[in-house]
């Protein structure tokens, strides 16, 4: 066993090491092609071969997120404890679903679960669970919200739910829409409240949808404020949405699935002020954690809410022995679950919170000084001010685009194919955008300059323009 894992941790760290680029840019056809060569009923007969197999169908063309010209999704490279923790979560393979297939391990998740709600603020009696990811944490505190509301309402389940609305900004992830469709509700439950220039929800559009609603016969289920959106890092108005819900009854939930990061930050932790009055929280921390993915958590104000979802079966947890061990499966949507908790214990335990938080204020810092650069050059133009550590902006040539494929998405395909550097795209108002993801501490601002600089290059030359110099030649 521990020859397997030297063997892997060394072509791991040779990949990462060996790799020039965050991509080689592959096409899809070129590396089906060397899959479709394999043949699956010829077994290679030893690990090594099979590893030396995947390195060339797998890690020679990987896209790596630990190298300081990735800057394209929420991906953020991982810190070293939490790869050790990694090791063990996968060898010894516990199960988080009942005491007696975890032990120790319930217990140091429960811990951290503790401590995120107490970041938070959440309270005495708060609770919680990890999952693999915010699609699945935003997924579980909606159906809390849910049973919550249809166990006060009267009449039969389908109509119970057909007056359901779920309030979340323009800007909020879609996971949210997802788990409307997945809870009954249909994807029209969730309305769609508007947003401000910095892409925060806007808590007078709020109010003003919640009262007309209201009058309309609706019942609000649930406020969503998003922590930290996708696309501007915008956070919501905590204080004024959590008000809101308050004064309507609804379930409130923040998706901090990005901005959670800021729980632990030593500069910008007051950005979260008013998640405290949250029912539910989420936080990936494989987003802004630097933690492996799949790591994340639902955070909730009311141990008793996670009830909701509970489930006794005869050979797992069963109800006459309720109470007599701690089972997370008792609030949790999985049953087999991996010991994930285990590599933010143990990156807590090296490292400290503080050190999380600091590698999350510098991505911050570095995203603030790539938008002063971007505002400062004369064919870049910022989307939006920067909040936590995205920047959106385009290149914009000289003469207007007239249609077909939009020039930032050739200039994002130009650094994909070279391999250059990586970057991420969105649409605002129906014009295509780059976005710079910055989740990596040890990318520079040399490298930023270096991303830009490229991007303008690949801009002048797509959109066919000359360059300043050939102009004055
Ligand atoms: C990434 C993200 C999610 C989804 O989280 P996954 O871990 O990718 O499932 C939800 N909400 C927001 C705001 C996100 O940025």
């Amino acid at each position: 066993m521990a020859e397997e894992f030297g063997a892997a941790a060394q072509l791991a760290a040779r990949s990462i090491a060996a790799a020039s680029g965050p991509t080689t840019g592959p096409r899809p056809a070129a590396l089906r092609a060397r899959l479709d060569a394999v043949d699956l009923r010829a077994p290679l007969g030893s690990t090594a071969a099979a590893l030396d197999e995947a390195t060339e169908l797998y890690l020679r063309d990987a896209v790596y997120f630990h190298h300081p010209r990735y800057a394209a999704h929420l991906n953020c490279p991982i810190v070293l404890p939490a790869i050790a923790a990694e090791a063990l979560v996968t060898t010894v393979n516990t199960s988080m679903d009942t005491w007696d297939q975890s032990a120790g391990a319930t217990l140091i998740e429960q811990r951290l679960i503790d401590w995120a709600a107490s970041l938070a603020g959440l309270g005495p009696d708060a609770d919680g669970v990890f999952t693999s990811g915010g699609t699945a944490s935003n997924l579980q505190a909606m159906l809390l919200a849910r049973n919550t509301a249809t166990a006060r309402l009267v009449g039969s389940l389908p109509e119970r739910l057909t007056g359901l609305r779920i309030y979340a900004s323009a800007d909020s992830h879609f996971s949210i829409s997802t788990s409307a469709s997945l809870l009954g509700l249909g994807a029209e439950a969730v309305v769609s409240v508007p947003v401000d220039e910095l892409h925060r929800m806007d808590a007078h559009a709020l109010a003003l949808a919640l009262e007309a609603d209201r009058a309309a016969g609706f019942c609000a289920m649930a406020i969503v404020a998003t922590a930290g959106t996708t696309d501007f890092g915008a956070i919501d108005p905590l204080h004024d949405i959590g008000a809101l819900a308050a004064q309507y009854g609804a379930w409130f939930h923040v998706d901090a699935a990005y901005g959670g990061g800021l729980l632990a930050s030593p500069r910008h932790r007051d950005m979260l002020t008013g998640i405290e009055a949250a029912h539910s929280v989420t936080v990936d921390f494989h987003k802004s954690f630097f933690q492996p993915i799949g790591s994340s958590a639902i955070l909730v104000r009311d141990r008793a809410a996670l009830a909701l979802v509970s489930h006794h079966a005869e050979y797992l947890n069963p109800a006459a022995e309720a109470g007599r061990a701690p089972n997370q499966v008792d609030k949790s949507l999985a049953t087999t679950r991996r010991f994930d908790a285990l590599k933010l214990w143990v990156t807590l335990r090296t490292l400290g919170a503080d050190a999380l938080g600091s590698m999350f204020d510098t991505v911050m810092d570095l995203a603030t000084a790539a938008g002063e650069i971007v505002t400062a050059h004369p064919e870049l133009e910022l989307a939006a001010e920067i909040q936590l550590s995205t920047v959106v902006f385009r290149y914009v040539p000289q003469v207007p685009e007239t249609g077909g494929e939009p020039l930032s998405n050739k200039i994002r395909s130009a650094l994909y194919d070279s391999g250059e550097a990586m970057v991420a795209a969105t649409t605002i108002n129906q014009v295509r955008y780059l976005k710079l993801t910055l989740l990596n501490p040890q990318t520079t601002i040399n490298d930023v300059t270096a991303i830009l600089e490229a991007i303008v290059s690949h801009g002048r030359r797509l959109s066919g323009e000359r360059t300043p110099m050939e102009v004055s030649a």
